[in-house]
């Protein structure tokens, strides 16, 4: 299956682009959050390439849009933008917008979460890092067993390969990082400006004790507790370099050894993290090597339907940096 993901990834990375190109508005959810043209297209373009698969179709898809807003007579507008980002995307002239709506909702289905084997998938993580031109990704994950064993993570603004260390350069790229992995065999990273190159191997880095610690976290401060997450790491008494950045793009750095440590602390008790938030990005950078857990030190519990409902928080990152860590918070 791993070859549909990626093409899906590629086709989702063009409807996204397609849609920042072009003037367009957002929608607010019921919880408040935005969503736009790009999640909706993106979110279709996944279902479809997924759809064409042999292995992968009928296989039940929790995605994170549904198609009831996009769907209302208001927002006719928002659909011709959906629709023609979708055709773009596979290079077609049109879309009907029968399909696009049908592959949306198809890609939402409240069950798959119930069956031993599903995909979660987020068309567009971080959709306000989309909004402002941050950084923003695609993923998407197969779950099997209530552990994530394949994954894909498009990530169209971060530069490809490791940045060896220059944290503050990551800028808008223009085409963009893609990282995949397979349990147990590793986690790449494809060239997309060179389509004939293999895809390199790539590594979380090696945190060494009492070094600074390179840090991804949030933008929003409404999705991580900055302050808290400073007081955590300040118990460990290292040069700190923070870098904030949107969606999962912060696992793909720790992933290639750009980053430590992405931490996430709640906000607010009660919020429990969204599975298609972290899955496909955990798996990648645990195949990198790194660990993932939660802030008591549990592994990440993918098996509780579509939050982890059995986690606090998020630490991934070198396995040495986040055995201190956590012993310091038990203090
Ligand atoms: P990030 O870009 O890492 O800040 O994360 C983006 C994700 O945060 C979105 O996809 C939301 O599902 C999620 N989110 C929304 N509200 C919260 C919250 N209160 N705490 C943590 N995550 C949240
Ligand atoms: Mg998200």
């Amino acid at each position: 299956m791993l070859p549909a993901l990626l093409l899906a990834q590629r086709r989702a990375m063009r409807a996204t682009r397609f849609v920042s190109s072009s003037m367009h508005a957002a929608l607010v959810k019921s919880d408040t959050s935005p969503v736009t043209a790009a999640d909706f297209a993106s979110q279709a373009v996944l279902s479809l390439t997924l759809s064409e698969d042999d292995a992968a179709r009928g296989i039940p898809i929790l995605g994170e849009e549904d198609a009831d807003s996009l769907a209302r007579p208001e927002n006719a507008e928002l659909r011709k933008l959906v629709r023609s980002a979708v055709a773009f995307a596979f290079e077609r002239d049109s879309m009907r917008e029968h399909d696009v709506l049908n592959a949306i909702q198809d890609a939402h289905s409240p069950y798959a979460t119930s069956e031993a084997r599903f995909f979660t998938l987020d068309p567009v993580d971080g959709t306000k890092g989309f909004l402002r031109g941050g950084q923003y990704a695609i993923a998407l994950a197969l779950i099997e067993d209530g552990t994530p064993v394949l994954a894909a993570l498009g990530c169209p603004h971060l530069p490809p390969f490791s940045l060896d260390g220059a944290m503050d350069s990551i800028n808008n790229h223009a085409v963009g990082t893609l990282q995949y992995a397979e349990r147990a065999n590793g986690a790449f990273e494809v060239d997309l400006q060179v389509p004939s190159a293999s895809p390199r191997m790539i590594r979380a880095r090696e945190w060494k004790s009492g070094s600074t610690i390179r840090v991804a976290e949030s933008v929003e401060a409404a999705h991580s507790a900055h302050d808290e997450c400073a007081k955590a790491l300040a118990l460990l008494s290292c040069p700190i370099a923070s870098l904030r950045l949107d969606s999962q793009a912060k696992y793909a750095l720790v992933a290639r050894g750009d980053a430590d440590l992405y931490i996430r602390m709640p906000t607010r008790a009660g919020y429990f993290e969204c599975i298609w938030d972290h899955a496909a990005g955990v798996l990648i950078a645990q195949e990198a090597g790194a660990r993932a857990c939660d802030l008591n030190g549990n592994a990440l519990d993918f098996s509780a339907g579509e939050r982890l409902f059995n986690n606090l928080g998020v630490l991934c990152g070198d396995e040495e940096l986040i055995t201190q860590l956590l012993a310091a918070l038990c203090r």
